[in-house]
């Protein structure tokens, strides 16, 4: 866990998968740095492979 604005003390496991259409199509952004899908949160997106961070 890279970053260290913040602790994450809550999860929202189910947050991320809920981006995703009903055809299964990917509806959120990806990491600019590795390309993997971001993790949204209420005022942020993480990627969980790199640790980048993006505030909203
Ligand atoms: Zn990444």
């Amino acid at each position: 866990m890279a970053g260290g604005k913040g602790s994450v003390t809550k999860h929202e496991d189910s947050a991320k998968w809920e981006r995703y259409g009903d055809d299964g199509e990917f509806q959120g952004e990806m990491c600019p740095r590795c390309s993997a899908h971001l993790a949204v949160h209420d005022d942020r997106k993480t990627c969980g492979n790199c640790g980048y961070t993006k505030h909203q």
